[in-house]
């Protein structure tokens, strides 16, 4: 569904005001059609299973919305006898010389000012988006080669806002493994830090959750994000770290149920924690949709620069906060 989201965000930047004394709705929509959308190739083949590498190479990207939704392109359509300009107003590179490799085991964390396009590039891992330039391979192979599904099963994504349905416990794990059992269900809600939940559930994994059921707190519905993806076990996980504050112990649970999630996987995190940041095997430094500074913590620490900066504003006020929960026992 997030891909259909693309073109209509765009839009949502134009005055629809403006639109409707240009042209017709009809017109809107076969704009609209031009979009092209994320494609299976015929010849498309599946991700081998096991361990897989993520690697960009020199990737560079711009939304595809706002390009083809210009209101150019709308004026050309609402008057079709005149041809659109050439080069006429494309949308800026988000992405430009995007180049790093995640081995599997890996943890990368990506950090950055906002807008700087972190989120971008975990789009990219997924397929949400094709790249413009350059490409996206996971497991050795480009990702526009591989089938849809065997790409989707080999990367699971925790976004900051976990969806959930208005449906039973069970539902909402069972999706993640179709068929898998209720032994199973339990087991990655406890590997998941959700033991205690589980035990509270007034009946168990037949509650039903939502707004209208069983409230979970922000932290369990991450905790949830993260059981899913232990039931599936992907070989990448690309997670968005939630920027919400928890109180402390949905933190340090949460904490631990990731560290249980990405382990052995190679993952990709926008990090928001100086936990995570500390534990990377690599920080990509991103700002301005290109990578400024790589390296380990404490060397981009020591090197000075935007990453030094971004140290001091965002995360070492945590290092104030108490001890870090990742440096707790977890038992
Ligand atoms: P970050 O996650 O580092 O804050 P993003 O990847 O979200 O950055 O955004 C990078 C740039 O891409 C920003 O300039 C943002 O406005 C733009 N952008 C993000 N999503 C879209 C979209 N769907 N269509 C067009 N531009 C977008
Ligand atoms: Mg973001």
């Amino acid at each position: 569904l997030t891909r259909l989201y693309g073109p209509l965000t765009a839009l949502g930047n134009v005055h629809i005001d403006v639109l409707t004394a240009l042209v017709s709705f009809d017109r809107v929509f076969e704009v609209l059609d031009l979009e092209p959308m994320i494609e299976e190739k015929p010849d498309a083949r599946p991700l081998p299973a096991g361990p897989l590498r993520v690697d960009f190479d020199r990737v560079r990207f711009h939304y595809p919305g706002a390009d083809q939704v210009s209101l150019a392109s709308l004026e050309s359509a609402a008057r079709p006898d005149r041809a659109a300009a050439p080069g006429g107003p494309g949308t800026p590179d988000v992405l430009t010389d995007i180049s790093f490799t995640a081995e599997p085991g890996q943890l990368v964390a990506l950090v950055g000012p906002s807008g700087a396009g972190k989120t971008t590039i975990t789009h990219l891992v997924s397929r949400l988006y094709d790249v413009t330039d350059g490409a996206v391979r996971v497991g050795g192979a480009d990702i526009r080669d591989t089938t849809l599904q065997s790409l989707h099963d080999a990367v699971g994504v925790v976004s900051q806002d976990t969806h959930l349905f208005h449906d039973t416990i069970r539902a909402n794990l069972a999706y993640a493994r179709p068929g898998a059992d209720d032994a199973e269900l339990e087991s990655a809600m406890r590997a998941a830090r959700l033991g205690e939940l589980l035990d509270a559930l007034p009946e168990g994994l037949d509650t039903v959750v939502g707004e209208r059921g069983y409230r979970l707190s922000g932290g369990e519905k991450q905790r949830l994000a993260i059981a899913r993806v232990l039931l599936r076990a992907p070989a990448v996980v690309v997670l968005d770290e939630a920027t919400a504050h928890l109180d402390s112990e949905s933190e340090s649970a949460i904490q631990q149920a990731l560290a249980t999630a990405l382990r052995g996987r190679t993952a990709i995190v926008i990090a928001h924690r100086l936990s995570t940041i500390r534990e990377a095997d690599q920080i990509l430094v991103v700002d301005g949709g290109r990578i400024v500074q790589r390296g380990r913590h404490d060397e981009l620490v020591a090197r000075g620069g935007l990453y030094a900066d971004l140290y001091r504003t965002q995360f070492a006020e945590q290092e104030d906060a108490g001890p870090d929960p990742a440096d707790q026992d977890p038992a």
